[in-house]
């Protein structure tokens, strides 16, 4: 007997981006920093190595009065002001029907989510390449998981996703889905308009037989190079009755705020009474949960929003990065397709992914790449390259060096 229950007994979180990021930090320590080409974390850095935390959102968190940032949030929901500010972040001036709760980061919304949708023994639906705590977090709801293929002839296989939450409505008479869209991870795709247009007129067929919840997981989102790609937004207007999207928001990659934990869940439907009932189940278990989030970093949130300069400031160096992220991914795409690597199809964002199908394969080749001090992270079908933590000088060459090694 176990003083753990039946659940929990033997659960044991092995991460493999962390556990990857380890081995490269031995490695630099052994051979110095620039012998070492580290791809592992998804926390941009800039050319010369150094972690990046905005001074256009750290300098005025400075100046915050030190009660703000002890006091406890006031809310469980979240800030008004800060939810105010999420949805003008997102919205703009639009009128879309939603209700936003704060969470600990796009993990804790996803989560959550998962949580209140499903009971245990549901199926997730998640893409055949997506982020790695889906799946832990799945297993610890009791969830079953089964996955969409993501890419059919360089675009998105609308056809395999629509078989995949087919079969689950015939089976569960519910779906919920996770679309990680804009600038995946851990491929950097982007979807078309046309590819979402295809998609949501399905996803509002499907729910003529049960009710249809897709988690659009936008923790990129601020890093699009098109600046206009949150009007996206605007077609959840038409979502029928029986179709809710639950939008995980987070600050981590938009502010720099990764250890702040700061996000929401953005519900979004033209049911009001499920929306109400989303709501006050997400409030509950925040209170089960986690309690309440960090105050100062929603307060600093809808300050630098609502403020002209401090706006501005924020968007001009925010734009240098997405800028850098634009030539680091030119150059290791186009040096990808010279050496005749293939990738996942990519369109922008923090990571680029080698394809390798094959498990035994993909290991073989990720310990080859460490013996040359080269880190990345296995992911399902692939090794991921966090183009968001490697330089420009690293990234010169490095297809070539992979292209020995393969
Ligand atoms: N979703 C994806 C795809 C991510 O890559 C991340 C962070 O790496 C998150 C969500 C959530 O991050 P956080 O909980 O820090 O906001």
């Amino acid at each position: 007997m176990s003083f753990l229950n039946t659940h929990s007994d033997g659960k044991k979180m092995v991460d493999k981006v962390f556990k990857a990021a380890i081995k490269a930090i031995e490695a630099k320590e052994k051979f110095g920093d620039d012998a070492v080409v580290d791809a592992t974390l998804g926390t941009l850095f800039d050319e010369n190595g150094v972690f990046v935390a905005y001074d256009s959102v750290w300098n005025p968190f400075d100046k915050m009065d030190k009660i703000e940032k002890a006091r406890y949030a006031r809310g469980i929901q979240g800030n008004p002001k800060y939810r105010e500010a999420v949805y003008k972040w997102l919205f703009g001036d639009e009128e879309i029907p939603c209700e936003i709760i704060v969470s600990p980061g796009g993990a804790g919304a996803v989560s959550a989510t998962m949580h209140n949708v499903l009971n245990p023994g549901d199926t997730l639906i998640m893409p055949s390449q997506g982020w790695g705590p889906y799946k832990t977090m799945a297993n610890e709801f009791g969830l079953n998981l089964t996955k969409y293929n993501l890419f059919k002839n360089k675009g998105f296989d609308l056809d395999s996703f629509k078989e995949t939450l087919n079969n689950i409505m015939e089976k569960e008479g519910k779906v919920l889905a996770i679309i990680n869209d804009p600038c995946h991870n851990p491929t950097g795709y982007t979807m078309t308009s046309i590819e979402w247009d295809l998609l949501l007129t399905y996803l509002n067929d499907l729910s003529s037989k049960g009710p249809v919840v897709i988690i659009n997981d936008v923790a990129y989102v601020d890093y699009c190079m098109n600046p206009s790609w949150k009007d996206h937004f605007l077609k959840y207007k038409n979502l029928s009755k029986n179709v809710m999207v639950v939008i995980a928001f987070s600050l981590s990659k938009t502010f720099t705020a990764y250890g702040m934990r700061v996000g929401a869940m953005v519900a979004i439907s033209n049911n009001k009474d499920e929306l109400a009932k989303f709501k006050d189940a997400s409030i509950y278990s925040a209170r089960s949960i986690w309690s309440t989030c960090n105050n100062s970093v929603m307060e600093l949130f809808a300050q630098i929003s609502s403020d002209e300069m401090l706006y501005t400031n924020y968007i001009n160096e925010k734009q240098e990065y997405i800028e850098l992220l634009k030539e680091r991914a030119k150059i290791f795409i186009s040096e990808c397709e010279s050496e005749g690597i293939e990738l996942y199809p990519f369109t922008e964002g923090f990571f680029a992914t080698l394809k390798v199908s094959d498990d035994t394969e993909k290991e073989a080749l990720n310990i080859r790449l460490q013996a040359k001090n080269i880190f990345t992270v296995e992911v399902d079908g692939g090794l991921r390259i966090a183009l968001c933590s490697v330089s420009k000088k690293k990234l010169r060459g490095l297809a070539r060096k992979i292209k020995n090694v393969l």
